[in-house]
């Protein structure tokens, strides 16, 4: 017995009942970009290793145990990306692109790796969408990356989504709260995880990010960040709030968010829906001012957003969106013979160039098994086309839904001619296509 195969743990595959839903939500995407003026980058899959953990930060869990990291057979060390920022950023130095015109703003959709224990919401292989708006210090900035994503959620018909907001200061302000922070918990230290004690002299904020539960009882009384801004960053932290007020773009202060890459300064946020279960935050951004200096380029302040696109889709279904189907097979031509086969794939062709879905037998099937065939796959009509039907250049449309026929001429393969109106009126939804058929079809009563 051949093994059978089976998907990777922690991997899935779009099915072709499903992919219509992400077809649907990524066209929406690229859309609410273009309104927003963001245009698509697409950068690679793997990168060198360094510039996920320069960049992520080597503290994070991300680069501690999720990175699908190995060696080429060039023996060097290969990093699928676990997220998209990093990639793009060294795509924009690489590329110079930070003297083009500013800001710069960018979008991309794609597949996302990490080592994490697969369940509801958290997979091996994922996909973001995310943007990234380069060289837009002004706090308008950021409200206008946050009011994308709202306009995105709003446009899949999801409203309800909580926008929590944060603002984590910058290298000014931050390093005192982190020193209150190690104080806080150093004075707790019995009650950290082991990769919380850890954390405690590396990066005492990443503990605010800890999922373990004794951890998290303690995050209550920690010292708040927002207490510890300076100015500058509590003038852009007002800036932010006023932008996204004005907006009328409710959201509620959350000053426990930190997120879980190291590259974040200043605003965060993250956008959460209750209802899908732990892995609730569907969408989580923020800025990153020095992200791009570190890196090796100018000194250009930036900040973006990531979304998971399987956490939208739960989303989506859990309230049970409407995923607008797309057309199925219109016509489906059902020959006898081999001389029937040959017009009808020629009468496929003219339809396609119509713009009408169109099949025909690919499997030399009896009109019977092809009938039975057209009806699994949904098609809308069907046209039986047999020796007598080439002879009289007439056939029979059969509306495969009411069971109407309707008598169609095939003159000498061009089909020219008037669509019925009564069947017209019959099938409402599709009377865009039946305006189209008018000039394919000519029907005798
Ligand atoms: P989490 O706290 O859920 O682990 P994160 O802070 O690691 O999220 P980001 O790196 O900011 O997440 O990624 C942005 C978005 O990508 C998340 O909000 C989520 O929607 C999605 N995402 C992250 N990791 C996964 C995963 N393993 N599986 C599915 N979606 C994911
Ligand atoms: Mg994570």
């Amino acid at each position: 017995m051949p093994q059978k195969y089976k998907a990777v743990r922690g991997t899935a595959d779009v099915l072709p009942y499903d992919s219509y839903k992400w077809q649907y939500v990524e066209n929406k995407m690229i859309e609410v970009s273009r309104l927003f003026g963001f245009r698509e980058i697409r950068v690679p899959v793997f990168e060198h290793t360094e510039v996920f953990t320069r960049s992520v930060g080597d503290t994070t869990d991300v680069v501690q145990k999720e990175m699908y990291t190995f060696d080429d057979k060039g023996g060097r060390s290969i990093t699928l990306r676990p997220e998209f920022t990093a990639g793009v950023v060294r795509s924009v130095i690489e590329h110079g692109l930070t003297n083009e015109a500013l800001p710069l703003k960018v979008c991309y959709i794609g597949a996302c790796y990490r080592y994490e224990k697969p369940q509801a919401g958290r997979y091996r292989e994922f996909h973001q969408y995310g943007v990234e708006c380069i060289g837009a210090p002004a706090p308008s900035a950021d409200a206008e990356v946050i009011a994308l994503a709202k306009y995105l959620l709003e446009s899949l018909d999801i409203s309800d989504l909580r926008l929590e907001l944060n603002s984590i200061g910058c290298p000014e302000c931050r390093p005192k709260y982190q020193a209150a922070l190690k104080e806080y918990f150093k004075s707790h230290e019995d009650k950290l995880c082991n990769t919380c004690l850890e954390r405690l002299d590396r990066n005492p904020l990443r503990i605010l990010d800890c999922k373990s539960e004794v951890c998290s009882g303690l995050k209550a009384q920690a010292p708040v960040v927002l207490d510890f801004l300076c100015d500058e960053c509590k003038t852009h932290f007002e800036g932010v709030k006023r932008h996204l007020e004005a907006m009328n773009i409710k959201y509620v202060i959350n000053p426990r968010i930190v997120r879980g890459l190291d590259y974040y300064t200043r605003t965060v946020f993250e956008f959460i829906a209750e209802d899908i279960g732990a892995q609730s935050t569907v969408c989580g951004g923020g800025r990153y001012d020095g992200l791009i200096e570190q890196m090796g380029g100018p000194s250009v302040p930036a900040l973006g957003f990531a979304m998971g696109i399987e956490r939208l889709l739960l989303v989506m279904e859990s309230r049970k969106a409407a995923f607008p189907r797309p057309k199925p097979c219109e016509v489906y031509i059902a020959p006898i013979g081999e001389r029937a086969a040959e017009y009808a794939s020629k009468l496929c062709g003219l339809l396609r160039a119509e713009g009408f879905s169109a099949a025909t037998d690919l499997a030399g099937r009896s009109v019977k098994a092809q009938m039975k065939y057209a009806d699994k796959i949904g098609a809308l009509y069907t046209l039986v086309l047999g020796d007598n039907e080439l002879e009289s250049k007439v056939a029979v449309l059969k509306d495969m839904k009411t069971g109407k026929q309707v008598e169609v001429n095939l003159p000498d393969g061009l089909i020219t001619a008037v669509y019925d109106q009564t069947i017209n009126s019959a099938m409402d939804d599709l009377t865009k296509s039946i305006e189209k058929m008018e000039g394919l079809f000519n029907i005798n009563e």
